[in-house]
């Protein structure tokens, strides 16, 4: 069965669409965090960013960017958040690759932060090390 969202790619669903190309598509959150709160997803039906080819990473950035200045000419935020969420433990609900993207004004608590932990050097070297050796493993894209 099509994801919710290819069905509203497809017009199935309704939904109040911003931009769309070729490999991409965004639209309004409907249960937004603030105002303009946008989604960008891929049209292929892929679940999270290690999913996705090199093209659809390039793509998907690239409109991010796109509706992220259209959002900022057209309601002048103060900032704004991108946020992508992969695995349910990472919060993701729809698996549907999307990307967030969020205005922020100054002020509005619109989106929670993390509680900043501590590492000593040691541990971060370990760590570097750890993923500086996994890096390209786990597949090509
Ligand atoms: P995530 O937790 O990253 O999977 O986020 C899924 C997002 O999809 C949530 O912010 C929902 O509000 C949004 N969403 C779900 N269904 C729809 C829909 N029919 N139209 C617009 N946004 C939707």
């Amino acid at each position: 069965m099509a994801s919710i969202f290819s069905r509203i790619i497809s017009g199935e669903i309704p939904a109040a669409k911003v931009y769309e190309d070729a490999l991409t598509f965004a639209f309004l959150d409907i249960n937004p965090a603030s105002r303009g709160h946008t989604l960008v997803i891929t049209k292929a039906e892929l679940s999270g960013l290690l999913d996705l080819s090199p093209e659809l990473v390039s793509a998907v950035a690239l409109t991010t960017q796109t509706v992220a200045r259209a959002l900022t000419a057209a309601l002048k935020p103060d900032g704004f958040n991108i946020i992508q969420n992969n695995g349910a433990a990472a919060g993701q609900v729809v698996f549907h690759y999307h990307v967030h993207i969020i205005p922020r004004w100054e002020g509005d608590r619109a989106v929670g932060t993390w509680k900043p932990g501590s590492i000593t050097p040691a541990e971060l070297h370990d760590l570097a090390t750890l993923i500086t050796a996994a890096v390209g493993q786990g597949g090509a894209a």
